[in-house]
């Protein structure tokens, strides 16, 4: 049997094989909801006297026991503005920081409205991702929320593992899910096969939507399984950029949404994270690189490159200079990319050199550097690449190496899209404090 969607992987792409260097050294509906700007973004502004609790939402009892299980006290903003309408079954767009819990605006809402008692057999709740480390933490994320709601069947489905697993949980009542979480690739396989009947879903939810929709091979994939989803249901899409004319792609599958927009689009960068750019030559990277991973402090740091072969080679390299680092990217296995991805969300590993596959949505606690040892090639996705450092408000550090004038393009551009001076890293560092929480 073959299985095309085993090969899709939209998030990174060999694009380019040029070796590492090595030179030794290592609201009301329809209208638009503008919140914040200003003060809002400051660290903490889920926490102020005019906020609301999660009690506030009159969530499922279930729900507000795990949710203080969880340690969350209060509401972000984000989850203010949007969980109240998302769980009257709006249709919500919603754009708002990375690293501000957008993940429990969905997973609450969706399962606020579940049944309480889900009928087997039938899956109600589809979340779609673009990579398949993030459906797995968001398959995480429900099963946290949902600990007190054991009848409740989540599932995740993606490319690069056995299909025959997805269609024997879902040809048997007793574990078919009620919530699926995925990757638009195998979930496509399954309806289309009709391994997977999408009839009585009521909620369906992109998150990295403009990615998702961006791209024509996951778009496709969106649209043919959107239609095998009834007229009746609620939509619900997420992201920390949502440029217009995406935007309007969105709404294509919405019926009067909501449009939320947390943050205003150009001031987009996270409060509490420190972002430099280093100027050097290619082949100076690896030393700089070095020297960096010497002298920062770090609980965890993720390093991004272009490619999965540089990928590949700098892990080595590293390794092979003493540093503990794993590599991420989509030359490696599915298992062991979880694997891997598990590790170093547990903290067992502290360095991972990775392509753009975590360059989004991958919820890393502990990471507090962030290193473009490769320019991105857009500022939307410097964005979200330097967002996996400072998450919910934490401090936090990011350097990009700027080697090209293209490199020295995209700086130019980020600076003017977020309104954002990002200085020269100083000759003799910054001081610890200023990315490290107590
Ligand atoms: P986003 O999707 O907006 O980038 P996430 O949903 O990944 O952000 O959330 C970032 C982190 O913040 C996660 O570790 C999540 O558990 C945590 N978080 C979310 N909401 C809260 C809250 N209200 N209180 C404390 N932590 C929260």
């Amino acid at each position: 049997m073959s299985h095309e969607e085993d090969l899709i992987d939209y998030s990174d792409e060999e694009i380019n094989t040029t070796d590492i260097p090595s030179n030794g050294a290592a609201a009301a509906q329809k209208e638009e909801l503008a919140v914040g700007g200003g003060e809002a973004d400051k660290k903490g502004s889920y926490v102020g006297i005019h906020s609301t609790g999660f009690r506030d939402f009159l969530l499922k009892d279930e729900l507000v026991r795990a949710i203080t299980d969880c340690g969350f006290e209060h509401p972000s903003e984000v989850q203010q503005v949007t969980i109240p309408q998302a769980i009257l079954g709006n249709d919500v767009l919603c754009q708002a920081k990375s690293g501000l819990g957008k993940t429990a605006v969905f997973v609450l809402a969706t399962l606020q409205q579940m049944e309480e008692k889900p009928e087997a057999g039938v899956t109600t709740v589809l979340v779609m991702c673009h990579t398949r480390e993030l459906a797995y933490q968001i398959k995480n994320e429900y099963a946290r929320f949902a600990k007190y709601l054991p009848e409740l069947k989540v599932a995740v489905f993606y490319g690069g593992t056995p299909v025959q697993k997805d269609i024997e949980v879902l040809k048997n009542k007793e574990t078919h899910p009620h919530i699926i979480v995925g990757t638009p690739g195998r979930i496509n396989a399954l309806v289309r096969d009709k391994h997977l009947r999408l009839a009585g879903l009521k909620h369906f939810v992109l998150d990295e939507c403009d990615k998702m929709l961006d791209q024509p091979d996951m778009r496709h994939d969106v649209q043919s399984i959107f239609k095998n989803t009834p007229a009746h249901k609620q939509v619900m899409m997420f992201s920390a950029t949502l440029a217009k004319d995406i935007r309007v792609i969105c709404k294509k599958f919405m019926q009067n949404p909501l449009e939320i927009f947390v943050d205003d689009e150009k001031k987009l960068t996270l409060h509490g994270l420190q972002q430099y750019y280093i100027k050097l030559d290619e082949r100076e990277k690896n030393r700089k690189l070095n020297d960096l991973l010497d002298t920062l402090e770090f609980n965890q740091v993720i390093i991004f490159v272009r490619s999965t072969l540089r990928c590949t080679e700098l892990d080595k390299l590293l390794r092979e200079c003493n540093f503990p680092s794993t590599a991420v990217h989509s030359g490696i296995n599915q298992e062991e990319r979880i694997k891997r991805y598990k590790e170093f969300k547990e903290f067992q590993t502290r360095i991972c050199v990775s392509t753009d596959i975590f360059g989004r949505g991958i919820d890393v606690e502990r990471i507090n550097v962030a290193i473009n040892y490769d320019m991105p090639e857009k500022a939307d996705a410097y964005l979200h690449r330097v967002g996996r450092a400072g998450r919910f408000g934490t401090k936090g550090l990011s350097i990009s190496f700027v080697s090209s004038q293209d490199d020295e393009a995209v700086l130019k551009s980020i600076e003017e899209r977020f309104e954002v001076a990002l200085p020269e890293f100083p000759a003799d560092g910054v001081d610890a404090s200023s990315y490290m929480d107590n």
